[in-house]
Order: structure tokens, then sequence, then C-alpha cells
């Protein structure tokens, strides 16, 4: 039976479980679910108050083990001159594209971005990537440069936008989501 409470404005589920064990038991699994067990006797309201007292155990187990399931990147997929050829070859295929909508060709520029795999200068007409992307797929990179192409028509990160966006990469969400799974160290 799923359950939840709340906690400093925060929403926990839990699963509970009638079992026959000694009093509750309660565990997190590495997938962020929590499961409770508790024999028929324990009431209702006293699980929750039971989960509810253990509310910062559980929401800092449920963070290590996002951390943990994240994919650290570990080492670049291409050759610096490899990188770059394949950047500025992309970003000359993903420009032909957008000509329909009659854009400026921006211009480019590399550099070290931490927090951020590209950003467009829609006023200045310049994109810049990351050099970062050294660790992503070409797919990956190919989404980021129609992302910020994309920015040029549409500035925020509307329904609009994303539109344009997946009329390119059609499969942006699940490229985007496997993005957000990267760690860089
Ligand atoms: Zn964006």
């Amino acid at each position: 039976m799923k359950r939840e409470i709340k906690y400093n404005g925060k929403t926990i589920e839990y699963i509970l479980e009638r079992k026959r064990v000694k009093n509750i038991n309660l565990r997190v699994k590495p997938d962020g679910t929590v499961y409770v067990s508790a024999n028929n006797r324990v009431s209702k309201k006293y699980i929750d108050a039971f989960v509810l007292s253990k509310a910062k155990f559980i929401l800092s187990a449920k963070k290590t083990f996002e951390e943990n399931n994240k994919k650290a990147a570990s080492a670049p997929l291409y050759s610096e001159s490899e990188f770059v050829s394949f950047i500025s070859g992309e970003f000359c295929r993903v420009y032909k594209l957008f000509l329909e909508y009659e854009i400026n060709r921006p211009q480019l520029k590399l550099r070290k971005m931490k927090s951020r795999w590209g950003s467009c200068n829609y006023v200045k007409e310049v994109i810049t990537l990351s050099t970062n992307l050294i660790y992503c797929t070409k797919e990956q990179i190919s989404y980021v440069i129609v992302h910020e192409f994309a920015h040029l028509l549409v500035h925020n990160h509307s329904e609009d936008f994303y539109s344009i966006v997946s009329r390119f990469v059609p499969d942006y969400k699940r490229i985007r989501k496997e993005m957000n799974n990267i760690i860089l160290r």
C-alpha cells in the first residue's frame, strides 16, 4: 500500500507492507523507493509518525543513492582535433537546418564552462559550447548545438522553444535526461 507524509514541504512516499515483523522496519532501496514493513497491530498513524521521525535519514539516503546512480564522465571520447572538427562540422550542418528561419550565421566559441553545456548570446549572435562536450556522445553534442541555435529564435525554454528543438532532434527528452546524469569532475 502506497502512503505519503509531508516533511519540510517535501512529500515522502513509502510503500507499507504488513508483515510479521516485531515492530516496524524501514529501508530505502537503491532506486530511492522507501519500504516500511510493520505488523498488523501497529496503526497507520503510528507508522506515519515513525516515518516522519526518520525523514532526515530517508532524504539523505535517497540523495546518496541518486548521486551514486549518476554516471561519472571518465575519459574524453575523442582526441582534441577530432572533437574540434566534429563540433565545427556539426555547427555548419545545424546552421543549414536553421536557414529556413532566416537567421544570421552565429559565431561559434568553445570554452571551459563548468555548469552548462552551452549558451547562446542572441543579441551578439554568439553560441558558446563547453569543452566538456568532449565527454559526450555525438548525438548529445548535436542536441546541444540544436538547442543553442533554437535560442536564437526563442530565448526561453517554453513549449515554442522545444517544438523547434524537436523538429531537428525528435528524441531530445531522452538525450537531455541522459545528459543530466553525466557528472563532471
Ligand atoms: Zn537553453
